[in-house]
């Protein structure tokens, strides 16, 4: 199939990208939550982009803005494209964004060229993967996959505001938010282009890579009590000190991740008490955060940590609790799909670079409701949650290009969907 190129008009996507940076709650760095003003700001901006592109556009009940392109036949069903529209607290302006940003130009070099395809394209902006309003992520990816629960719209922000109240506030109706949802017979596939937001392609020197799973997590809080001592009577060898029995724990939760490939651990939160210079340590509470692409993997650290941690706290005269606080399965990305985007890769003879995502993503709620793919783009340091976040122009348009490309040659897994429904 014949290709334009993207690279002629990426300057395009960097403003649009710019224009998007500005709509913030905060005057430095980016700040964009779930049914604020700015959300509503972005959704107008992203809409007037859309038809501009030859969308038809609407706004769901959970405050997704979506665009639809139809294929060769009305009412076909639909590839969907997409990314989140939501930031973190002093963002970066391409997390989320750039995936809507360069969908909607794929889309709208399809529409200059007069090309429709067998199937629909649904463009959709996501109105909250980042959770940082009501603490519970992929809000609008859930509602799409039928899988948004409907005791969060009891949730509250800061303001004491719940999430049914937001709703209205911003014009919908938080009673018909079952009808966000789409249906499995109507959609073919899910793909999403996200900056990477680790080093990964920077060090491999290639500008785009597919993912291959979204890594699944365990989140724990780990109480090891000791003995709180004076710091100047208490000999060394008649210390119970939790702190000494913690910092043995972090490095035995660095070493079953180290052993593992995929697989991450961190321990990013540790509180001494009681906490002062004259005083040795008599309990602390940290935090694991365990990630692995393949569950297996995580389990199987877990389970050599488990006894490791008992026998540290038992040598230190420590006691131990331990609590699981989150749990979530990885998601693979779905092999057929993958095939396509490492085939789009190729096309240019770039090496193929397969990664894990260790960050959760919209795709992770859509693959509840149809098979998915991600593209990753190369980012700067792999720095992101962070202003400083950055991309060239020449890699967005090289994942744009991407995109595009694997678009063009999309093969749904069963053609027949493409069919009359009956
Ligand atoms: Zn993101």
């Amino acid at each position: 199939m014949n290709m334009s190129s993207l690279s002629t008009i990426s300057t395009g996507m960097l403003s649009r990208l710019d224009a998007l940076a500005t709509v913030s709650e905060s005057r430095n760095g980016l700040t964009r939550r779930y049914l604020t003003s700015q959300h509503r700001e972005a959704n107008d901006l992203v809409g007037d982009w859309m038809r501009e592109a030859g969308m038809r556009v609407h706004e769901d009940a959970v405050g997704n803005i979506i665009g639809r392109y139809e294929g060769a036949r009305e009412d076909a069903a639909a590839l969907l494209i997409g990314s989140h529209l939501d930031t973190v607290v002093m963002a970066g302006k391409y997390d989320g964004m750039l995936g809507v940003v360069t969908a909607i130009e794929c889309v709208h070099d399809l529409h200059r060229r007069g090309i429709r395809m067998p199937f629909a394209i649904e463009v959709v902006g996501f109105a909250d993967e980042e959770g940082v309003r009501f603490q519970s992520t992929y809000l609008g990816s859930r509602a799409i996959a039928g899988t948004f629960r409907k005791e969060l719209l009891e949730a509250r922000d800061m303001d004491d505001m719940t999430m049914a109240d937001a709703l209205r506030a911003f014009g919908l109706d938080p009673d018909q938010i079952d009808t966000a949802a789409k249906r499995p017979e109507d959609v073919i596939g899910y793909l999403e282009l996200h900056i990477e937001q680790g080093p990964v392609l920077e060090s491999m020197d290639e500008p785009v890579g597919v993912v291959t799973a979204i890594a699944g997590a365990t989140r724990r809080v780990v109480i090891l009590s000791g003995v709180a001592g004076h710091a100047g009577t208490v000999p060394m060898g008649h210390r119970q000190d939790a702190l000494l029995a913690a910092a043995e724990c972090a490095l035995a939760v660095e070493e079953v991740a180290a052993k593992r490939t995929h697989c991450v651990a961190t321990v990013g939160r540790m509180e001494v008490a009681p906490g002062a210079t004259n005083v040795i340590p008599g309990s602390v509470t940290f935090s694991i955060d365990i990630r692995a692409d393949e569950d297996v993997k995580r389990i199987e650290a877990l389970a050599e940590l488990d006894p490791w941690l008992a026998k540290i706290a038992d040598k230190r005269g420590c006691t131990l609790t331990v609590e699981t606080v989150h749990e979530a399965n990885s998601v693979a990305c779905a092999p057929w799909i993958a095939g396509q985007i490492e085939a789009a890769i190729a096309t240019n003879e770039s090496r193929v670079v397969r990664l894990p995502s260790g960050a959760g993503h919209d795709a992770a709620a859509i693959a509840d409701l149809t098979d998915v793919g991600m593209i990753f783009v190369r980012c700067a340091g792999g720095i992101s949650h962070n202003p400083d976040e950055f991309i060239t122009e020449s890699d967005i348009a090289a994942g744009a290009e991407v995109l595009l490309r694997v678009i063009e040659n999309f093969q749904p897994e069963d053609g027949s969907c493409l069919m009359d429904k009956t």
